[in-house]
């Protein structure tokens, strides 16, 4: 039965993009249960994460005081700390003596070697407000523009290539306007798992009509509701794109008008996919080219045609020409700037639209405004008082390098975990264990935790105030339920006290001071107040004015770009930066599994989700385990370049062969000491979606 609660919480749940409306059911300090709300993505659904996820809150790991590493004590890169070992590595401090010693050696790092020996990584689990004071730290306080976050390892190649087609990096339409499209097309995603309740939304326009394409290396659970499941080679995105729009062109299924009133580039496009049939094409990607003719015509003739996708595109280094050829399908048709139409890059995290809105990225001050550019800068040096850098600064990855290189000595990590999110993980662990100074706060003593000097105590998602962005552009209201934990604190609250042991003089008291200050930095949200948010709880941008109701469908009449007119990218079939060979044979490609999120630090303490799947496993085409003699549930080693681990074997149909897919949240079999670090040139993504590997039976 259900014990009764003290009180009850509207908030937001803090895993995915689709920013499902939850209530907490309080007692006693303590979260009893989760129900959904009413929101406008979910309508009271919810995915087992968001229903059962949230009792990490309550783990006996949270982080309860300020951690300093002990005099003497070294960083091992290879065997990381596990939490009893933590006890004697660290010591616990006051607050006072961390944030005087964090305050003394960033100061120290930059009066020696400058601003750019220091960097930031911000956190997309974070609130609007705490990125936006995050950043603003790191550029005011810290005088560099190296500042980021996942968004780098995430969407950072569709977001250059929608900055760079159509002037805006968000989604054209909200998910929910799958219910109006006659064609959904969704490729390089597998929502049913990364976005579950959005492909409820998906799966109920199929029921009522809509016809689905779903294109993946691996068959998800999505394509058996589709009336088309391209199973394409999994870095061969271009050519089956390519071969579409060569199709759509060649047949003249295109849309002369908007292509000659609202699109430049069209002739280079169409030059550029003159040779590429499908019947060219089909090799590459290995879809037959009569299917290809019929998707294009199936898209292309259809009323309303909107297109999703995921990691599956952006996480490669043609990530950003994959989104280009995305772009160029909907604008050559003119399946854009109407209900059930536009384009959909489906985001991971719950904030990582609003972190990236907020500035969290290295090259782009809030609300897109491009560091470098005279004006944008002269309006946030006025806005925060201080000079400011006019270099854009370095990615995640580049920050990695650049600690190897020797050129940044110090940094700040909220809430993020690159010694398990990022490629190549023995170089980045090396690289985290060689910075002179790293403070990290977080709420659990994390795998970049064990590699800091100082670690401070950080709130969880259910014990703070702030606002959330989600995949449709929606600024929601989550709202604390709990108090933090011991002496853990609220993570704005760290924010401002680093920034004033800088000698900056901050004096925020409220979260609603933060956001009113966002709202005088960032065009696109100036008609959302704080208390239209605690009124509505939820509003969606760009909302000019008080009296505006925000604008869900964008690009009606133009395109936020220069000209007005959007722009067509042609892009070349490249394939992947490391294929397979007679020493690492097999594909590897990795990504989540339903009941995990992204490096498990809060869903592998959550008690249902760990006792889903509490293993780390590879999933393996049956007649690949077959000729390697493997049985399911075997212990096999993955071996690439770079590294190597040891992992369980499972049968999955789903995967094709030649291929192996695993799901990267595991710290004990951490799939990123095999992935590639090589960079998409414009969006400098890594390519997690492709490496070669070997495997063999332990
Ligand atoms: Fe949370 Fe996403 Fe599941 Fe909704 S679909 S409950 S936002 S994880």
């Amino acid at each position: 039965a259900h014990q009764q609660a003290d009180k009850t919480i509207d908030s937001v749940c803090p895993y995915c993009g689709v920013g499902c409306q939850l209530t907490y059911h309080v007692k006693d300090n303590t979260i009893l249960r989760v129900e959904g709300q009413n929101g406008p993505a979910n309508a009271g659904r919810l995915c087992v994460k968001g229903r059962y996820g949230f009792d990490y809150v309550h783990h006996e790991q949270r982080l309860t005081h300020p951690l300093i590493r002990r005099e003497g004590v070294p960083k091992n890169p290879v065997d990381l700390l596990n939490t009893e070992q933590v006890h004697t590595a660290f010591r616990q401090a006051s607050w006072e003596e961390a944030l005087a010693l964090v305050a003394s050696k960033l100061k120290q790092i930059k009066t020696t070697h400058g601003g750019n020996a220091l960097a930031g990584f911000g956190s997309a689990k974070g609130s609007n407000e705490e990125a936006y004071l995050f950043q603003k730290l790191v550029r005011t306080g810290f005088g560099t523009n190296n500042v980021d976050h996942c968004t780098r390892l995430c969407h950072a190649s569709s977001v250059a290539a929608l900055l760079e087609g159509i002037g805006s990096g968000a989604v054209s339409n909200p998910l929910m306007d799958v219910d109006q499209a006659e064609v959904i097309f969704v490729i390089g995603a597998n929502p049913t798992v990364n976005h579950p309740v959005g492909a409820t939304w998906i799966k109920n326009a199929v029921k009522k009509g809509a016809k689905l394409i779903v294109a993946d290396p691996r068959r998800s659970d999505l394509a058996r509701h589709a009336t088309h499941f391209l199973q394409f080679k999994a870095d061969s995105d271009v050519a089956l794109l390519n071969a579409l729009l060569h199709v759509i062109i060649d047949e003249n299924l295109i849309n002369t008008e908007f292509i000659k009133t609202r699109t430049e580039g069209f002739d280079a496009l169409k030059a550029n996919v003159a040779t590429c049939t499908p019947e060219a094409m089909a090799p590459i990607c290995g879809i037959p080219a009569s299917e290809l003719r019929a998707v294009a015509r199936l898209y292309a003739k259809s009323k309303s045609a909107m297109i999703l996708w995921g990691m599956g595109i952006s996480q490669h280094t043609h990530g950003t020409d994959n989104a280009r050829c995305l772009i160029s399908l909907a604008l050559i048709t003119g399946q854009i700037g109407r209900p059930g139409t536009g384009l959909h890059p489906l985001r991971g995290q719950n904030n990582v639209q609003g972190a990236s809105d907020a500035g969290l990225i290295p090259m782009m001050y809030p609300d897109y405004q491009p560091v470098g550019n005279t004006e944008a800068q002269r309006r946030f040096e006025t806005l925060w008082n201080t000079p400011l850098s006019s270099t854009p600064g370095l990615t995640v990855v580049e920050t990695m390098q650049a600690i190897l290189a020797g050129t940044v000595k110090g940094m700040y990590i909220l809430g993020e975990n690159p010694a398990m999110s990022d490629p190549d993980l023995n170089h980045a662990r090396k690289a985290l264990a060689a910075l002179d100074f790293l403070v990290v706060q977080d709420i659990f003593l994390t795998e970049t935790a064990t590699l800091a000097d100082v670690v401070l105590p950080a709130s969880a998602f259910p014990e703070k105030t702030g606002t959330f962005t989600n995949t449709d552009r929606l600024v929601q209201l989550g709202q604390q339920a709990i108090d933090p934990p011991g002496l853990a604190r609220q993570d704005l609250w760290i924010i401002q006290s680093i920034a004033q042991g800088l000698g900056l003089s901050w004096n925020y008291q409220t979260v609603e001071d933060v956001f009113d200050e966002m709202r005088r930095a960032m065009h696109s949200i100036e008609g959302i107040t704080w208390q239209r948010l605690q009124r509505e709880h939820a509003v969606v941008y760009p909302c000019l004015h008080e009296g505006d109701a925000g604008q869900a469908v964008v690009f009606t009449e133009e395109f936020p770009t220069h000209s007005g007119k959007a722009r067509l990218v042609p892009a070349q079939y490249r394939g992947a930066a490391e294929k397979p060979d007679v020493e690492f044979p097999f594909v590897l490609i990795t990504g989540r599994q339903l009941e995990h999120w992204h490096t498990g630090s809060m869903t592998r303490r959550a008690s249902v989700l760990d006792a889903i799947e509490p293993e780390p496993t590879a999933l393996f085409n049956p007649s690949d385990l077959n000729s390697l003699n493997i049985q399911p549930g075997d212990k096999v080693s993955l071996r690439s370049r770079r590294g190597e681990i040891t992992i369980f074997a499972r049968a999955d149909s789903c995967t094709p062969q030649g291929n192996v897919f695993v799901p990267f949240c595991y710290a004990e079999a951490a799939i990123n000491k095999l992935t590639h670090a090589a960079l998409d040139p414009h969006g400098k993504i890594p390519e997690f979606k492709y490496c070669a590997i070997a495997v063999h039976k332990n």
